[in-house]
């Protein structure tokens, strides 16, 4: 069994508090992990050490901390199988995808922020024959970088490289679901020599660790992605002292299928946009609308392909789709599942857990759930308006585009849509008026990380990815310089 510990001012060390909990896999449900119960102690001597290290760091060369980031993505590659399978193990996911996606996606975000630094830029503006402005663009000190568990290591690696990139130090708190990959990350930190408080990283629940971090005063910068409900509660505390915040949030994204698309590319990419990561991303297209004549082929369709996706044990390399996050993650998804049978769905696979001899004797006490698909419910329901956050999606047929735009932004949430058509005009024209921060025309998920990222309504506040990141951990400062006096 695996011992985390804090990371703080380059060393590793146990809790103020001496408390530990206990780390499971979900997919087998044993113990895997000890895991520190941290609290506001820590968070003070974290931010203590960042405080020390910002001087230094932010006065650091860009070519030499851009030097350091590369070396940590170089040390991820080197590290990849061990890091992957640590993912597996957190949370249930395929180790596949861990191994080709997630780890490597950790690896560039260290690559582009190294790379993107060296071309960030600041602006000048002359007035007249008066005076010249410029704007200075200086990092903001300690950043708290706080993280959820479905991505672990690529959405905490997405917070920590901007911010070290731009010369701030941090204190990053990872999901006490999913802590041994940021664990890990500390231990290439000391490999590659980030210097000591750069870096600090701390474990423990969110309402104490996390709370104290948020709440603490020499922490102006927050970037926080995970649930709608945790994320009004940080801005509610950070908002008063006047901090710098980012949120990205919670998702209920459509996944908008007119007839004239290419059906096959439809079908192949809404499964994936579906159940990817037991449909436990944030941008997952959980709400499918299809234009109603080909609405009976696509059910059919989608529902094959579902009923053939394999769930089972994570380390299986044919496996699709692994366990979900936890045992109470799994009661609260098929809460849904009976919910939208109360409110008139029809189940039309999937629904409950897959048979044992799927699972094996390793995983016999997974939480796993096998992919579901629900049709027949009103677009303004529960289900079709709450986040669910796992293998759950429902089918909707629409008329027409005023029609699907108006289902489309009629859930509480703005992250992301998918759009299907092959009618140019009206890509752009549907493009345009869904309420949400990022539409994929003909895919999904296929990300560019120099683009701006982020949600409106309740999936959050600001952007993060590209120079937006770069914008956020920096405070910019106007100089005006008048010629003559
Ligand atoms: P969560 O909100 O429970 O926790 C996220 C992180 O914040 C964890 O590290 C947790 O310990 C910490 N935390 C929780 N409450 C806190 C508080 N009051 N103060 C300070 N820290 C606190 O989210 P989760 O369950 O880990 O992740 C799932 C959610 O994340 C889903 O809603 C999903 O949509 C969302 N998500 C959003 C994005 C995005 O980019 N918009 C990406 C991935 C996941």
């Amino acid at each position: 069994m695996r011992t985390i510990q804090h990371f703080i001012d380059g060393r590793h060390i146990d809790p103020a508090s001496a408390q530990w909990f206990d780390k499971i896999d979900p997919a087998t449900a044993t113990v895997v992990a000890r895991v520190p119960d941290g609290d506001s102690r820590d968070v003070d001597a974290a931010v203590d050490a960042a405080k020390r290290a910002f001087p230094r760091w932010s006065r650091t060369a860009v070519a030499e901390r851009s030097r350091l980031l590369v070396a940590i993505a170089d040390r991820i590659d080197a590290r990849r199988d061990e890091l992957a399978m640590a993912e597996c193990i957190d949370g249930g996911k395929p180790l596949k995808r861990a191994r080709d996606i997630e780890i490597p996606r950790a690896a560039a975000n260290f690559r582009y922020f190294a790379s993107a630094i060296e071309h960030f830029h600041s602006e000048a503006f002359r007035t007249d024959q008066l005076a010249l402005n410029y704007t200075l663009r200086q990092p903001r000190g300690v950043a708290g970088l706080l993280s959820p568990w479905n991505l672990p290591l690529y959405l905490f690696t997405w917070k920590v490289a901007p911010a070290l990139a731009s010369g701030n130090t941090a204190v990053g708190k990872p999901s006490e679901l999913t802590p041994t990959t940021a664990h890990l990350l500390t231990e290439i930190c000391q490999e590659v020599g980030l210097p000591p408080g750069v870096l600090n990283v701390l474990h423990g629940y969110g309402h104490k660790v996390g709370a104290a971090l948020v709440a603490h005063p020499d922490v102006p910068a927050i970037s926080f992605t995970g649930g709608t409900t945790a994320g009004a509660e940080i801005a509610r505390v950070a908002a008063p002292k006047f901090k710098k915040l980012t949120l990205e949030l919670g998702g209920k994204n459509p996944n908008i299928i007119f007839a004239d698309a290419d059906a096959d590319d439809v079908l192949r990419t809404s499964i994936r946009a579906a159940f990817d990561n037991q449909g436990e991303i944030c941008l997952c297209g959980s709400r499918i609308f299809v234009e109603e004549c080909a609405y009976p082929r696509f059910v059919e369709e989608f529902v094959a392909a579902t009923k053939r996706l394999k769930v089972g044990d994570p380390l299986d390399p044919t496996v699709d789709q692994g366990s979900l996050i936890s045992q109470r993650h799994l009661e609260r998804v098929q809460s849904y599942i009976q919910l939208a049978i109360e409110e008139g769905g029809r189940i039309l696979c999937g629904g409950g857990p897959p048979s044992l001899d799927k699972l094996g004797q390793r995983c016999r006490n997974g939480s796993f759930l096998e992919p579901t698909v629900i049709v027949d419910l009103d677009v303004n329901c529960r289900v079709n308006l709450e986040e669910i956050f796992g293998p759950v999606v429902t089918i909707t047929p629409f008329r027409n585009e005023e029609e699907v735009i108006g289902y489309a932004n009629a859930a509480p949430f703005g992250l992301s849509a998918s759009l299907w058509t092959n009618n140019l005009a009206r890509a752009h024209r549907v493009a345009e008026r869904l309420e949400c921060g990022t539409v994929w025309i003909n895919c999904w998920l296929l990300r560019d990380l120099r683009t701006p990222f982020g949600g409106v309504k309740q999936s959050g506040v600001g952007r993060e990815g590209g120079d937006e990141a770069l914008r956020f951990f920096t405070e910019v400062k106007t100089v005006c310089v008048k010629y003559e006096s």
